[in-house]
């Protein structure tokens, strides 16, 4: 089961949900939905890593056909370093659900 987390800015101009975690696992596949940041779009989104393999990439962004602006966020429940793409402030980050 994943968690959907809920990002906002301090400043109130920028609000996402993400769904992250383990909501699709394939036989012999241990995947997981982490949070990244694309700069291309401008915007957070996810990507499937391999967890068997220390958190490889997995998969494409639902945003963009290459991954090559993305940066994945290790732990978004350490709830650092997220910046606001719309004014630069600071996001924290809420647990509001699960998903399967
Ligand atoms: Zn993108
Ligand atoms: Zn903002």
């Amino acid at each position: 089961m994943g968690r959907i987390y809920h990002l906002k800015c301090e400043n109130g101009d920028y609000e996402k949900d993400l769904f992250l975690g383990q909501g699709m696992v394939y036989p012999g596949f241990n995947g997981s939905y982490k949070a990244a940041f694309c700069k291309n779009c401008n915007d957070y989104t996810r990507i499937m890593v391999d967890l068997d393999k220390n958190g490889k990439i997995a998969g494409k962004t639902e945003c963009c056909e290459s991954n090559e602006d993305i940066s994945v966020v290790d732990d978004i429940e350490a709830n650092d370093g997220l910046i606001c793409p719309k004014c630069g402030g600071n996001i924290t980050v809420d647990i509001v659900g699960h998903w399967d």
